[in-house]
């Protein structure tokens, strides 16, 4: 931080309210504080707008929204805590509390979310900037299945034009910088914030170097906003804060941890550090493709199993991905070591002619020629030895593990048990194909014919295939803790001056939940929503 006292002569620019990011964090905010009449200056590092919002499928969660309300369909306050409560903190969850167990940040945190959600949507809707439409294709929550949920269908919506296609991501950032544009907000790509500026203890402003090498110094008379994602390309950052092996994700390669570096100088108190969305990754598509990869969130096929490096399944292949992601961190007191990480998925040619879908991360390669992270081989023996030499190329990524002496036997075991439980139409083991959510990712790309869907003993005479997966990131879920105006708080819990934190680049108080689609990017909004008022507000002081 430098001190604008000690700093010479005028800003090079003057704003009420400057962001840094123009993913849905920052353009939230930009547009509503810019409606509200300031003058409000976004700043985005990378060379084009939208960060992993463009990546995304821009499904948007949120609960009591307009749809349900319209068909007067009640959606209660509780039923919704408890929900989020239950999969953000399932060790601490506790109906009977007032808080439901949770500490109260994250408590008025989620509070906020539910009854703001719908709000914020109106508001954004109203400005042009988010254009939402409900799931019409049977969309389900992830955790569907649990008692907690009462309301599984109807939370989730999707950017209109798109409706979960592929290219969501791309229309939902366009409508935010369209309404941006019209709101007179000043847009630049290549401006990285690297700095702030203080003044007795406030930030008024920050310090910025653009790719062509300039240094600007600009003046903030409102607020600045550290919309700036996670840490997920920051390696130390991973390595510091994260509990488990993640070796790194799919959030765009320019979200590397500046909001935890720039307000951790200014003595804010970080939260849910630990904490990322996750989801497996394939290994090698990370690193070769680091900025188009995406995690896994499905792997598609009923002839299809993940197993460790000893050969054996370790969870249900099918289970939501910030969820089955979590598996992989597994440790083991005997060997001191992660026996889940990595995982290998296994799928028999039966899935490659019937699965190859380009979609989310799915593995099975719709160009097979091209698929270099496809491990094949035409009997099991010559797919292990496969296995075990990509193992050996890829060393430390990962975590210098080789496949274990007895594996293709173990896999074989493993293999035959699975085949049982495909005959049987039940996963005695992991419980496969049994929740709705599962059912519904199954129907969405293509029911396999056995008794369960999702099952089928794989084909070992035919051709198999693999591919390597690690525990990965859509990005990180901790940073500097806010209050419900986005305000960052220090480690005494007394607002620092000045300075805002929202989406990726603040402390999430869902813990480690992902509630559904659209889990993300819902309560972003909602908060950049929340944020962008008060910074039009006239509650908030201006800086001379
Ligand atoms: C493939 C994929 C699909 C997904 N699908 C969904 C989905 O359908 N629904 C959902 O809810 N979530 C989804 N997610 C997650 C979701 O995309 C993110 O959680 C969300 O977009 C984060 O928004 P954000 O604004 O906080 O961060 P980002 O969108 O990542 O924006 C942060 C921006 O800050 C910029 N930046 C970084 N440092 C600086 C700096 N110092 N100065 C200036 N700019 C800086 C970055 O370049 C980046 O553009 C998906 C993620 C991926 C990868």
């Amino acid at each position: 931080m430098i001190e604008a006292s000690e700093r010479p002569g005028p800003y090079d620019v003057d704003v009420d309210v400057v962001v840094a990011g123009s993913g849905a964090a920052g353009m939230s905010t930009a547009v509503i504080a810019a409606s509200l009449g300031r003058k409000v200056l976004v700043l985005e590092r990378a060379s084009r707008f939208g960060g992993t919002t463009r990546k995304s499928a821009a499904g948007v969660w949120i609960p009591n929204n307009r749809f349900l309300q319209e068909k007067g369909i009640e959606d209660n306050k509780l039923d919704v805590l408890k929900y989020l409560a239950r999969i953000g903190r399932p060790a601490m969850y506790d109906p009977d509390s007032p808080t439901l167990g949770l500490d109260q940040w994250e408590y008025d945190g989620l509070e906020a979310f539910y009854d703001h959600g719908a709000r914020a949507h109106a508001a954004l809707e109203e400005l042009d900037a988010l254009h939402l439409a409900q799931a019409t294709n049977g969309l389900i929550d992830y955790l569907a299945h649990l008692p907690e949920n009462k309301m599984p269908e109807g939370r989730g919506m999707y950017q209109a034009a798109s409706m979960g296609g592929a290219d969501g991501g791309q229309l939902l950032i366009d409508d935010f910088v369209n309404a941006a544009r019209n709101l007179q907000v000043d847009l630049r790509t290549e401006h990285r914030v690297v700095d702030t500026i203080i003044d007795r203890g406030r930030v008024v402003g920050v310090v910025v170097e653009t790719a062509a090498g300039e240094r600007l110094e600009i003046h903030a008379r409102v607020g600045v906003v550290l919309a700036t994602g996670g840490f997920t390309h920051n390696a130390e950052m991973r390595l510091n804060f994260l509990d488990g092996p993640y070796i790194g994700g799919c959030a765009v390669p320019t979200n590397t941890g500046d909001s935890v570096a720039i307000a951790s100088e200014l003595g804010a108190q970080l939260s849910n550090m630990n904490q990322g969305w996750a989801g497996p990754i394939v290994v090698e598509r990370l690193l070769k493709e680091p900025t188009e990869v995406f995690c896994s969130f499905y792997t598609l096929g009923d002839g299809l199993v993940s197993v460790n490096c000893g050969g054996k399944r370790v969870a249900n292949e099918k289970a939501p991905y910030n969820e089955l992601a979590r598996v992989m961190a597994a440790y083991d007191p005997r060997t001191l070591r992660y026996e889940n990480f990595p995982l290998i998925t296994i799928w028999d040619q039966q899935v490659a002619d019937r699965w190859a879908i380009d979609r989310l991360g799915n593995p099975v390669p719709v160009d097979p020629d091209n698929a270099y992270w496809v491990i094949s081989g035409d009997t099991l023996e010559e797919l292990v030895h496969a296995i075990d030499e990509r193992l050996a190329e890829l060393g430390s990524h990962v975590g210098h593990r080789r496949l274990e002496p007895d594996f293709a036997a173990q896999l074989k075991e493993t293999l035959n048990r699975f085949a049982g439980f495909a005959a049987d139409g039940v996963d005695a083991d992991f419980h496969r194909g049994e929740t709705r959510f599962e059912r519904y990712v199954s129907s969405r790309f293509g029911d396999g014919d056995g008794k369960n869907p999702l099952l089928r003993a794989l084909d070992t005479d035919g051709r198999l295939h693999a591919t390597i997966l690690a525990p990965g990131l859509l990005d990180t879920k901790g940073g500097p803790r806010t209050d419900l105006q986005g305000r960052v708080l220090n480690t005494r819990g007394e607002r620092i001056e000045g300075l805002y934190a929202i989406g990726n680049a603040a402390a999430s108080p869902s813990g480690q939940g992902y509630a559904g689609a659209g889990g993300t990017l819902g309560p972003i909004v909602t908060y950049g929503y929340l944020a962008g008022r008060y910074l039009g507000s006239d509650q908030v002081s201006v800086h001379p």
